[in-house]
């Protein structure tokens, strides 16, 4: 079969197609033909190389599978992360705290190929409930944000949230998320295009990054926001903090234009704020944000559909920050 592999780091040009065997039918795994890949901003980190961190080259890149069981017919998506199902923290329900918790497509290979075979446990059914193309633009990006607010900050109905790079592949779920648990949101986005997006996905108002400290303490009328979702990382460190309200939280699962950031722990303990770190989420978790997609509650955000054999065009795209949502490639190889 035909896959596209890395086995540099690098530019788009890394981005190689390559014949490898089949998978290797062992018992209990299923046989899946990929259809479609969604892309998240994991798959520039993995083409790049990040310093300190080693990925386990050579390595298919594609963390969000969407294909076909080829042993029953059933359109299926994929789990994005897989935990070892044997520490303690996977056999809590906590795979995400897992040593050994592998993420598809960076920890392990993953979609960018004509078949694969995984366990039963690895399978989200998908059926009709939405089409392949619009699926693959969800699983990491909705973990992402399901364990960022349900998990980690504990939204509740009637908080205030501001979600910073709403109309991202990450940003486009955390609206749709809180609001689901009965919050009201606002959003950052830098045009006047994503703003729309925002609010079109249930986002009450959506502001300029520069302007979201000063319009978060006019639209709650207090000292600022309960909650603040932020994955962009230096760039709005300090306006995310300055439109939290006292004894308010922010929460983090990445950091796109840069990790390092400095805090004034006067403002950390005087205002009495909570800082919490995320990262992916527990296969439950996935499994019960997986039902709201397949109830429609939940939508994804589909800027385009490329070929897979355009992937290295995709890379650019989504490198260029002018994508709104996600981009998914079709299967072609
Ligand atoms: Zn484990």
């Amino acid at each position: 079969m035909r896959a596209i592999r890395i086995s540099e780091h690098g530019g788009p040009e890394v981005l190689r197609t390559v014949e490898l065997p089949d998978p290797e039918p062992r018992p209990g795994t299923v046989p899946v033909r990929v259809t479609h890949v969604g892309l998240n901003h994991l798959d520039l980190w993995v083409r790049r190389g990040v310093p300190g961190h080693r990925f386990p080259l050579p390595l298919v890149p594609g963390s969000d599978v969407v294909g076909v069981r080829e042993d029953t017919g059933e359109v299926v998506a994929l789990h994005p992360a897989v935990g070892c199902m044997a520490c303690e923290a996977c056999l809590s329900g906590r795979h995400d705290l897992c040593r050994r918790y592998r993420i598809r497509g960076e920890g392990m290979d993953g979609g960018m190929r004509q078949r694969l075979r995984v366990s039963e446990a690895e399978i989200l059914p998908l059926g009709d409930a939405l089409p392949p193309e619009q699926a693959a633009g969800v699983p990491l990006s909705l973990l992402t944000a399901w364990h960022m607010l349900v998990g980690r900050a504990r939204v509740r109905p009637g908080d205030k949230v501001l979600v910073q790079a709403g109309a991202s592949g990450v940003g486009v779920f955390a609206i749709q998320v809180a609001r689901l648990h009965g919050a009201r949101v606002a959003a950052t986005a830098s045009t006047e295009a994503k703003r729309a997006l925002c609010r079109d996905l249930g986002a009450e108002v959506a502001w300029p990054y520069e302007e979201a400290a000063r319009e978060a303490k006019a639209w709650t009328g207090r000292t600022g926001v309960d909650l603040v979702v932020d994955h962009v990382g230096a760039d709005t460190w300090e306006t995310s903090l300055a439109a939290l309200r006292w004894g308010g939280t922010y929460v983090t699962c990445g950091a796109t234009t840069g990790h390092l950031a400095t805090l004034n722990l006067r403002a950390l303990f005087f205002k009495q704020l909570s800082i919490l770190g995320s990262t992916m989420g527990s296969m439950g978790e996935m499994e019960r944000a997986w039902r709201h997609v397949l109830a429609g509650a939940i939508r994804p955000v589909v800027d385009r559909v490329l070929p897979m054999s355009r992937l290295a065009e995709a890379h650019a795209l989504l490198e260029s920050r002018q994508v709104a949502g996600k981009l998914v490639v079709a299967q072609d190889l």
